[in-house]
């Protein structure tokens, strides 16, 4: 490899962002996944990729959110940037997320407005809006007496992952070609150091730098694989604009909307690393749970079953972190979009892109 390159483990979100910040800094970049890049089944491609820093204080803090801000400030630039360079736009959304529950469940939507507004600085828990029936209705017609009551958590996103990995390839591929370096697909990864890729056909490629951001593929210490499982479905007779959570005493159902008449339904937490497709058990209580929403999605046509493992640590916070020489960015868990940008930034200062540049 060239003086100055990087050598990247893991193509998935933070190793396809990283690899297209560095290329632009000028850095050469070899990157290595064990899938084809048009791969869906890594966490990136599974996600249904909503950038919500309130929603996330359920299982997240000040700190997580203060990252989710700062990305979700950072993510219209990023996204804009990409276009400039492949001419390719990511659907991004910017519209707040609605948070409704039926009437048995009003409980759990009281203690989840308490939990949120607890746990966000002071001057912003003005943004978790309480809504009526009329409130609903207003900003999702769809809903339209059938919620009495919802929240509204206007600060709240969501961007199209689908294509976002694929303008993350886009860029990236001409980027090596004008830079330097290399994408190497369906290429597993058997062990990294400090200047050294191995992988499991043996061969072995030298970096100035090695980046592990192979999710939980990665063995990293305390990052284990929570399993989800979400589905999707083409259902162009209803209309939802916004991210929509549903409360319910058993799992936590969102819906979000995707362009076309397309929902993303999920998700299934299990503290489980089983990689295994989904069971009828989770179809059948994502499928219920989105009927009870509204009606009309009774006839959605489902067009995806998928299920990965989400690269969770202990306090849910994400590592930037280097053992051994090697630099590790992993434990992204539920909120990866969320917190990407802001993390992938800290790993550019570290790296010293400019530094490291031939
Ligand atoms: C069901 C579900 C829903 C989610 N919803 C959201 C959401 O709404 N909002 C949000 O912000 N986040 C969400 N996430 C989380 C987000 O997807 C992850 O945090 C993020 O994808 C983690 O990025 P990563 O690059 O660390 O891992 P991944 O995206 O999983 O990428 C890891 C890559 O490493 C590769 N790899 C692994 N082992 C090896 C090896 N030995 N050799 C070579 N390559 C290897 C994999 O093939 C993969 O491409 C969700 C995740 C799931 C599973």
């Amino acid at each position: 490899m060239a003086r100055g390159s990087v050598a990247i483990a893991g193509a998935g979100l933070t190793g396809r962002l990283l690899a297209w910040r560095l290329l632009r800094a000028g850095v050469p970049v070899h990157l290595f996944d064990a899938r084809a890049r048009s791969d869906r089944d890594h966490a990136a491609g599974v996600a249904a990729a909503m950038l919500a820093p309130y929603a996330e204080l359920v299982v997240g803090d000040a700190a997580l959110f203060a990252l989710g801000e700062e990305s979700l400030a950072t993510w219209p630039r990023w996204l804009d940037e990409l276009r400039t360079q492949t001419g390719r736009s990511v659907d991004f959304r910017h519209e707040g997320s609605l948070v409704v529950a039926h009437a048995p469940d009003y409980p759990g939507l009281d203690h989840y407005a308490d939990l949120i507004r607890y746990r966000l600085p002071p001057d912003k828990r003005g943004e978790v809006r309480s809504l009526d029936a009329q409130g609903v209705a207003a900003l999702e017609p769809e809903f339209a007496g059938r919620f009495a009551r919802g929240l509204w958590l206007p600060q709240e996103g969501q961007l199209d992952n689908d294509e976002l990995l694929g303008a993350l390839e886009a860029a990236i591929v001409p980027d090596m070609a004008r830079v330097g370096g290399e994408w190497h697909e369906r290429c597993t990864v058997a062990a990294v150091d400090a200047h050294t890729v191995r992988t499991a056909d043996g061969a072995v490629f030298e970096a100035d730098r090695v980046i592990d951001c192979r999710g939980v593929g990665a063995g990293w210490p305390g990052v284990r694989g929570v399993r989800g499982e979400v589905l999707t479905v083409s259902c162009p007779a209803v209309a939802l604009r916004r991210p929509v959570r549903l409360i319910h005493p058993r799992y936590m159902l969102y819906i979000v909307p995707r362009s076309g008449g397309r929902y993303i339904i999920g998700a299934t937490e299990l503290e489980s690393a089983d990689t295994g497709p989904a069971t009828v058990r989770s179809l059948l209580e994502l499928a219920s749970a989105l009927y009870s929403v509204h009606p009309a999605f009774g006839e959605a046509h489902v067009t995806r079953i998928a299920t990965s493992l989400r690269p969770a640590t202990d306090d849910h916070q994400p590592v930037w972190a280097q053992r051994d020489g090697v630099w590790h960015l992993n434990g992204l868990y539920r909120h990866g979009f969320l917190v990407a940008p802001a993390m992938v930034a800290r790993a550019e200062t570290a790296l010293g892109a400019a530094e490291v540049s031939p």
